[in-house]
Order: structure tokens, then C-alpha cells, then sequence
């Protein structure tokens, strides 16, 4: 288990003091016990991620990982550049948005929320409600298993709109940062629907800002990181593979790939449209900053 949770685990439920132990967490109030698998604290009761997505192609061949790896290989060498054009900054431990880099500090301890598979920050303790690799406790975001006034820093890259509801998961960030902790959020705005699982929400610039200052963080810095070019390269690539698709999903998918080749290059006009005032009235993807 990552050495850095062991003293700031809690109960999601009650937020009270758990007993850890080999194989499970009783917590000592509500009685509640959660287990540890692989040498990871998981506090969901429904672990498997395919039970809770949606059945789509992708998600069958993830099932066959051998099949997924080599239609991956084979999306990688074919498939189309990425539709959204984001500036990157380098960090320690490698590339991220570039807003991320006003938020990391040497020696902060970070909880990096719908983390996936990936280790981005070297620091930081990955949550996700799938077991995957790289991930260091498994729960929901709406009832985060930690302590009070716990992290330096809370990220939650492009996950809120998969949250049925995202407000909480806002609210329990707030509560496990320390006075002064920082937010970083990314969202979607102008973006087309992605289940993974599932697909609920999209922020207008003001509506994120408006949910991080009802929760009780100060605003430090608010904006774009994929600007209207990005939309019109995504939204392009997928109606034109709509329309030629004859609601066929094979076609749809071919399409998509062919469409993405011509299309994808429209993003790299947001390089200058982002510093745009009126960027983020149909920007792609957008972020802030908040303190608490
Ligand atoms: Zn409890």
C-alpha cells in the first residue's frame, strides 16, 4: 500500500477513524468494512468496471486485452492526430496542461481524482473506482476516503463530466484540502458525448466558476485550455462521419478515422484563438483554479 495513505485514510461514510488491518479496513464507528485487494484499499462494494459501463465496442475489446493491445497498436500507427490542440507544459515527472504547472509545488502531497491507469505526478495519490494499474485506493469521489485537511492539492482532470454528480465530488476535494490547498478542474464544454463509463456533464466557463465559489474556494485563475478550433475540428470529424455513416457502425468508425485525418489540422488555429477573449464561448476544453 502507498506509504503516504496509510495515516490519512478515513471512512467515506462517517469520516471516522479506520483500523487497517491484512486483508480488510473495519472502520471502529459505523461498522462498515472495506478490503484491501491487490495491496490496494478499495471502498466500493461493485468493483468491476465493466459491470458499471456502458457496453460499447471499445469496453468489449478492453475485456480481451490481447485483442485490445494489438487494435490499439493498430489505431496508433493509423488513426487520426487528436482533434484538440492543448498548449503542454513540462513538469517533473513529465507532460501535462500547461495551467497544471501553476499548481505543483515540491513536496506537496496530491490526490489526483479519476486518475485512470496513468502516474503522471510522482507525488500523488491516485483515486479511481476501477483497480486499475497505477491506482493507489479505490472509491468514489463523492465519498473520498480520507481525513479532513489532508492534501496540498486536489486534481480532477476531464472526469467531472463523468460524475453523476459533480458537486459533491467538489465539495469533498474542498474538504480533504488543507486551509490554502489548491483545486485544479478541466472540463469539457463544446464536446461530443464520451462514455467512459459514462457521459453527464458539460461547464460553461461561469458555471464552473460559479460551483468552486458556492463550495467556498477563491477563484485564482480561470480559462481555456482547448479553444473553438478544437470544437470545430471534433464537431466536423464526427457529423461528417454521422452523415456518411448510413447508421452503420463499421462505417461510422471508418469515417471517423478518414474525417479525423482531414479535419485534424483546423485545431492548431486555437495556438492563437485561445488567447482570444471570445474563445471560451464555444471553447472544447476549460479549467480553473481555486484555493481554499
Ligand atoms: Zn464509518
Amino acid at each position: 500500500m502507498n506509504k503516504n495513505i496509510e495515516n490519512i485514510l478515513a471512512c467515506p461514510k462517517c469520516k471516522s477513524k479506520l483500523s487497517l488491518q491484512k486483508d480488510n479496513i473495519p472502520c471502529l464507528k459505523c461498522k462498515s468494512n472495506y478490503k484491501i485487494i491487490n495491496n490496494t484499499p478499495v471502498f466500493l462494494d461493485k468493483l468491476s468496471y465493466d459491470e458499471i459501463s456502458e457496453e460499447s465496442f471499445r469496453d468489449k475489446l478492453r475485456k480481451n486485452t490481447k485483442l485490445f493491445r494489438i487494435f490499439k497498436k493498430i489505431h496508433n500507427v493509423l488513426g487520426p492526430p487528436d482533434s484538440n490542440y492543448s498548449k503542454r507544459a513540462r513538469v517533473k515527472s513529465g507532460k501535462v496542461d500547461f495551467p497544471v504547472k501553476y499548481t505543483i509545488r515540491e513536496n506537496d502531497l496530491i490526490l489526483n481524482i479519476g486518475s485512470s491507469s496513468k502516474k503522471i505526478y510522482s507525488n500523488a495519490i491516485n483515486l479511481d473506482i476501477g483497480l486499475f494499474e497505477n491506482v493507489d485506493v479505490v472509491a468514489d469521489g463523492k465519498e473520498i476516503p480520507f481525513k479532513d485537511n489532508s492534501f496540498d492539492l486536489v486534481l480532477i482532470e476531464s472526469v467531472l463530466e463523468h460524475v453523476d454528480e459533480p458537486e459533491r465530488v467538489i465539495k469533498e476535494a474542498y474538504r480533504v484540502l488543507k486551509s490554502r490547498g489548491r483545486i485544479y478542474i478541466s472540463i469539457p464544454f463544446v464536446f461530443v458525448f464520451h462514455g467512459s463509463p459514462n457521459d453527464f456533464n458539460r461547464y460553461t466557463l461561469n458555471g464552473l466558476k460559479k460551483r468552486l465559489e458556492i463550495t467556498g474556494f477563491k477563484i485564482k485563475r480561470l480559462g481555456i485550455i482547448s479553444g473553438p478550433s478544437s470544437t470545430i475540428s471534433q464537431m466536423l470529424r464526427y457529423y461528417l462521419a454521422t452523415l456518411f455513416s448510413f447508421n452503420n457502425d463499421f462505417l461510422f468508425s471508418l469515417f471517423l478515422n478518414i474525417f479525423g485525418w482531414i479535419t485534424f489540422p483546423i485545431k492548431y488555429f486555437d495556438i492563437v484563438l485561445n488567447k482570444y477573449k471570445k474563445a471560451h464561448l464555444m471553447a472544447s476544453i476549460i479549467y480553473a483554479i481555486g484555493e481554499k
